[in-house]
């Protein structure tokens, strides 16, 4: 288990799927928004070569579900990316970037 600041790239990414997302109200967005100065990515996913780029966070409790998707600049490649939250806490949990 790893325990770091998010990278550049990582808040840019997630502003840029909350941004996109057409389903959350411009409140909502703060509200995601407004988590990243605490988070900590605590694991990277190891599921493809090369790493996808997907992380999990501190809140990561095994309960996450997807609810922001859209298009991010990842190794200069337009892909898609979703971010997961708790259900019950809402509170961020995952970044998935689909580089497949
Ligand atoms: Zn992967």
């Amino acid at each position: 288990m790893i325990s770091r600041p998010l990278s550049k790239n990582e808040i840019n990414w997630i502003n840029q799927i909350l941004k996109q997302e057409s389903s959350l109200s411009d409140s909502e967005k703060i509200f995601y928004q407004k988590q990243i100065n605490n988070l900590k990515v605590t694991e990277e996913w190891d599921c493809c070569e090369p790493p996808c780029g997907s992380v999990n966070f501190n809140n990561y409790q095994n309960r996450s579900v997807g609810f922001a998707d859209g298009e991010i600049a990842y190794r200069g490649k337009k892909v898609m990316a979703t971010l997961f939250c708790d259900p019950d806490t809402n509170k961020l949990t995952q970044l998935e970037i689909i580089t497949d």
